[in-house]
């Protein structure tokens, strides 16, 4: 059955009124009809299975006949933080990593990144939130991961060590690699540790060695992924995959 994302303000407890683009989506493209069945998220943990009553030019009604919690939701909270790239390259983070089940994503300016400006044209934010949404829409995600406004390296590695677990992909590195830390993480005393986990993801160029510096003054721990050198694009999506796998999160729900 078709997942969409809605507003809140669309849904009650019992019926759900749609406008805007997801009309065109119902009518003319799955060509839904009355009686056709969808279900509709609010991004609360809740999703809803709606009957179709209404499909109209404007408007599509339905009435809600079952309501559940979602639950293909990861335990394992993983913010990407990710060095903007060009072209289409970081638009690919989003959509793989929304698919894997990553929940938040933080543009990050790095010194080597091409594209040099923290404001990003408001459009191509648009454009990255409606990335994520589609994404989480066809890989059954409970919950819209987040896209945070750009922010500079040394901010975003404050931000992520408040959070949490802190890693650094860098190819340079030779004592720390993506097992033996998630495994230490695993052995914390306190357990909840690896359940909100940050990841920062370097440039097409790399990070330079006063970042590598600058992250680990912050108590960002820089972790290889191994003597291949991925993409950028890539070293993400691996790494979101491997800590989840790792969690036991790539398994069926029972
Ligand atoms: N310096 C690289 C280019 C950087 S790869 C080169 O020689 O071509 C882009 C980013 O992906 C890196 O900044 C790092 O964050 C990540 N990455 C790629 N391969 C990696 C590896 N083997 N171990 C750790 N991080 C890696």
């Amino acid at each position: 059955m078709h997942r969409f994302f809605v507003s809140p303000d669309d849904l009650t407890p019992d019926r759900v009124s749609l406008t805007g683009t997801v009309v065109h989506q119902l009518r003319n493209v799955l060509r839904m009809t009355p009686g056709s069945r969808i279900i509709v998220l609010d991004d609360s943990g809740w999703e809803y299975e709606v009957e179709l009553t209404e499909v109209s030019r404007e408007l599509v009604e339905g009435v809600v006949l079952v309501r559940r919690l979602t639950e293909t939701e990861p335990q394992v909270k993983i913010s990407l933080y990710q060095s903007l790239l060009k072209g289409d390259r970081f638009e690919f983070v989003l959509q793989k990593c929304t698919e894997v089940g990553v929940v938040e994503f933080v543009p990050t300016l790095a010194a080597r990144c091409v594209v040099s400006n923290l404001d990003i044209d408001p459009r191509r934010m648009d454009r990255w939130e409606r990335i994520i949404q589609e994404a989480a829409e066809q890989a059954y995600r409970g919950r819209l991961p987040r896209l945070q406004p750009a922010m500079l390296l040394a901010e975003a590695c404050k931000r992520m060590v408040r959070a949490g677990p802190a890693l650094m992909l860098h190819e340079g590195v030779t004592q720390a690699s993506l097992h033996s830390l998630v495994a230490e993480l695993d052995a914390d005393p306190n357990g909840s540790s690896l359940f909100n986990v940050s990841v920062l993801v370097g440039p097409e160029g790399g990070f330079t060695d006063a970042e590598v510096d600058q992250a680990a003054g912050y108590g960002v721990r820089p972790v290889s992924l191994g003597p291949r050198i991925l993409r950028s694009e890539t070293a993400g999506l691996v790494t979101a995959a491997a800590i989840l796998y790792h969690r036991g999160e790539l398994e069926p729900l029972e």
